[in-house]
C-alpha cells in the first residue's frame, strides 16, 4: 500500500533516525535533509533506501556522526578539509563559505575534503552553489567495485561526477552520473526487484558479462561506462577524489570487519569557478543560448529536468512512500 509523506516530516523522521544511531545534531539535520532532497526528487538511487546503510555504518563503528571537521585554509584559492572520519557533506557544510568566499575574490577556489564518507548523490552538493552564480564541479570516489577498461578485477568506485552551472531564467543546469555503467544502488534496487541490468553494465565473479544484478553484486562488478572513455574519467574521479584531496582511493580501505557498513571512506573534491571573470556576454545568458539551441535541435529532456518536475509535483502532493517504509524508517527512529 502506497502514501505520502511531506518533505518536512520525511527530514525531521530521518533527523530521529540520525541521531537515535550516533549522529549530533548538525550532521543529523544535514544528512536528513540531504536523504530526504533525494526522495523527494525522485532519485531513489540515495533516497530512503540508504538509511539501513546509513544506520550499520554509524553503529559499526566505521563512521563517526559526531565528527568535528578541521578546516585547512592553505592558498588564497585553496582550502581542505579533514573530515575526522565523518560525512563529507558535514565537512562540506563547516568549509563552504570559505570556498565560496576565495572564489568570488581570487575567481575560483578549490575545496579539498579527506577522511571523509559520501553516501548520496552530489548534486545536492553542487546545485545550491549554481544558485548563488557559481559554477561547481564536484566529484567523489567510492568503493571497488568497477572494473577498468582492459582490466580483469575492480579498482575503481561508480565514481560519480556533477556539474552545475547558472542559467538565465531558469533553475541551473546540473548533471550528476556515476562512471560505471550504473550506480551501485540502482544495481541493488534491481537486485530487490528481480529486474534484469542492461547488457554491457557488469560481470560476474569470473569475470564473465552478465545482466544478472545479483551476479554483480556477489562477487562480480561493474564495468564503466562507454568503455576506455568513461573507464578514463572514473581515473581522473579517483585522482582528483583521493590522491588532489589525501583520501583514500577506492581499493584502499577495509571496512570486512564493520559488516553492513556501506559508506565509502575516501574524498571529495569540489572546484568553484567565478563566471562573472569570464570575457563576453554574460555566462548565464551564454548558459541560455546552448540550451535554446538544443531544444531547437530537438532535444525534449536536459540533465535535472526530471528531477526538477518530479520536485515540483512532491513538494505539491507529498513525497510517495509505501506504508512499509514509512513503518521501517519510524521503527528505526525508536530502535
Ligand atoms: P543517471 O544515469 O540516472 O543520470 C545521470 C544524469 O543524466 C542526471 O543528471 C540525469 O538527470 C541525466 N539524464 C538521465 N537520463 C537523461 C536523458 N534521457 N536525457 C538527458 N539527461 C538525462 O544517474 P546515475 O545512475 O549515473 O547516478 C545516479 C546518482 O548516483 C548520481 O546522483 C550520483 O551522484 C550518485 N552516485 C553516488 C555515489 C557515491 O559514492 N556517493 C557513487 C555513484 C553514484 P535527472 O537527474 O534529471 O534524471
Amino acid at each position: 500500500m502506497s502514501t505520502t509523506i511531506s518533505y518536512a516530516e520525511l527530514v525531521g523522521l530521518l533527523e530521529e533516525i540520525f541521531l537515535r544511531h550516533g549522529t549530533d545534531k548538525v550532521a543529523a539535520s544535514i544528512l536528513a535533509e540531504n536523504c530526504a532532497m533525494c526522495e523527494r526528487d525522485g532519485a531513489h538511487s540515495h533516497g530512503i533506501f540508504r538509511i539501513r546503510g546509513y544506520v550499520d555504518s554509524l553503529s559499526t563503528g566505521w563512521v563517526d556522526g559526531r565528527a568535528i571537521p578541521e578546516v585547512e585554509d592553505i592558498a588564497p584559492s585553496f582550502c581542505r578539509v579533514d573530515a575526522s572520519n565523518g560525512f563529507a557533506q558535514v565537512a562540506l557544510a563547516q568549509a563552504r563559505d570559505l570556498a565560496v568566499s576565495k572564489c568570488r575574490q581570487t575567481g575560483v577556489s578549490v575545496l579539498a575534503i579527506r577522511n571523509s564518507h559520501h553516501l548520496s548523490a552530489l548534486w545536492p552538493d553542487v546545485e545550491p552553489l549554481a544558485r548563488e552564480g557559481l559554477i561547481a564541479i564536484s566529484t567523489v570516489n567510492s568503493f571497488a567495485c568497477t572494473v577498468p577498461f582492459d582490466g580483469k578485477s575492480p579498482v575503481f568506485g561508480t565514481n560519480p561526477f556533477a556539474f552545475a552551472a547558472p542559467l538565465e531564467g531558469g533553475d541551473p543546469i546540473v548533471f550528476d552520473l556515476a562512471t560505471s555503467a550504473m550506480a551501485n544502488g540502482d544495481v541493488q534496487i534491481a537486485a530487490r526487484k528481480g529486474h534484469a541490468l542492461p547488457p554491457d553494465s557488469g560481470v560476474d565473479k569470473n569475470g564473465k558479462p552478465t545482466n544478472d544484478p545479483q551476479a554483480v553484486l556477489d562477487g562480480g562488478a561493474l564495468l564503466t561506462f562507454g568503455g576506455y572513455k568513461g573507464s578514463s574519467i572514473s581515473m581522473m574521479v579517483e585522482l582528483l577524489g583521493a590522491a588532489l584531496t589525501g583520501g583514500h582511493f577506492s581499493f584502499e580501505f577495509d571496512w570486512s570487519g564493520h559488516e553492513g557498513a556501506q559508506t565509502p571512506h575516501t574524498g571529495q573534491l569540489i572546484i568553484l569557478i567565478d563566471p562573472s571573470r569570464a570575457a563576453g556576454e554574460s555566462f548565464d545568458l551564454r548558459a541560455h543560448t546552448l540550451i535554446a539551441a538544443m531544444q531547437a535541435a530537438g532535444v525534449s529532456r536536459l540533465p535535472g529536468q526530471r528531477r526538477a518536475e518530479i520536485r515540483a509535483q512532491t513538494l505539491q502532493n507529498g513525497i510517495p512512500i509505501t506504508a512499509e517504509d514509512l513503518a521501517s524508517l519510524r521503527t528505526l527512529a525508536i530502535a
